[in-house]
């Protein structure tokens, strides 16, 4: 793979019209959710993409488009042109990525961009939404955005059929940037190190592979904990409080101001109540709990606007190494062989 040209990603010009229009045929053709039905005709993409050129051209929006070599890869819209009462809100728009280049990367480097550009315009609030499907979720999780909840029916998918849209959002000023771009590498990094304690959870006490690792801001392991529920007889002995107790007495205070807390699976409702307390600066999690998660899943608890404490989350980071501990451990439970 080392002869894939590099990405690189600008505002499109009218000389892209055909490859945006080929792009949005093939992502309508896979049926992916972006505003039209199968088959579009040429006719008809030709002229969605001549008014959004001249929208951008007018500066109500700004389109950028990501090219390997010559290839146009993937794109993605931002409408800056908003309501005189919303002047801090953009809205992310029509981000496809080619089929030949997904799990490349392309959408994530898309998206980034474009939240540079929301920056460059004064923009604080970015919203969207975007079909429920498989992985989408997890996608944007991972760069940040929140869940503001699921429409039922909203639209019918390219091939037929109404779909739910799930409304996602994120607030540009509360790091300023700086860290909105994750150090995915060294989140995996440390993430890891979560996942082999969650191992241990399995090990040492036979209890819910769930492990977490309380980070400092100058990059200290200053707390570890995982599932101790069974074992201590408390049923407060989650992952994260046990690591949260450690950083605390590792401090010798009990806000660990600046610290990033890393989990292997979403937090549930008291953790989420726990990092709010313990004024935690970030949390990064694995896989998304369904049942009990309070990062997105159930509830929203870290991102509620009312607390006066502001949680930067992250999901999905090595969630499907996290996912397959935990199912392999409860078909374990059953008597069944791990996946
Ligand atoms: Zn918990």
């Amino acid at each position: 793979m080392t002869d894939v040209p590099p990405l690189r990603i600008a505002p499109v010009s009218d000389a892209d019209r055909d490859a945006l229009s080929a792009l949005l045929i093939e992502t309508v053709a896979a049926n992916g959710s972006v505003g039209f039905m199968h088959p579009l005709p040429i006719a008809d993409a030709d002229a969605f993409w001549s008014q959004a050129l001249a929208s951008a051209q007018r500066g109500e929006r700004v389109i950028l488009g990501a090219w390997r070599g010559d290839r146009l890869v993937g794109t993605g819209t931002l409408v800056v042109a908003m309501a005189p009462s919303q002047p801090h809100r953009a809205e992310l728009t029509k981000v496809m990525t080619a089929e030949s280049a997904r799990g490349s990367g392309v959408g994530a480097a898309l998206i980034a961009a474009l939240e540079q550009v929301a920056r460059g315009h004064d923009k604080s609030l970015l919203t969207l939404d975007a079909a429920v499907i498989e992985g989408a979720t997890v996608f944007y999780r991972r760069l940040g955005y929140r869940s503001a909840g699921d429409i039922p029916d909203y639209a019918y998918k390219p091939l037929g059929g109404l779909g739910a849209t799930r409304v996602f959002w994120k607030s540009l000023d509360a790091s300023g940037g700086a860290r909105v771009a994750s150090p995915r590498d060294e989140d995996e990094r440390w993430m890891r190190r979560a996942l082999e304690l969650a191992e241990r959870a399995v090990i040492e006490d036979d209890e819910i592979p769930v492990g977490a690792i309380v980070v400092s801001p100058d990059g200290q392991v200053i707390g570890e904990g995982w599932n101790r529920n069974i074992a201590e007889h408390d049923p407060s002995a989650h992952a994260e409080i046990v690591a949260m107790r450690r950083a605390g007495q590792a401090l010798g205070n009990h806000r660990l101001v600046g610290c990033t807390l890393y989990v292997t699976l979403e937090p549930c409702a008291m953790c989420a109540m726990a990092m709010i307390h313990a004024r935690v600066a970030r949390v990064v999690h694995g896989a998304s709990d369904p049942k009990t998660g309070a990062a997105g899943s159930v509830f929203d608890l870290l991102a509620d606007p009312r607390h006066n404490h502001r949680v930067e989350v992250t999901g999905g980071v090595l969630a499907d190494e996290a996912g397959t501990r935990l199912t392999n451990y409860f078909r374990g439970k059953r008597g069944k062989p791990p996946l």
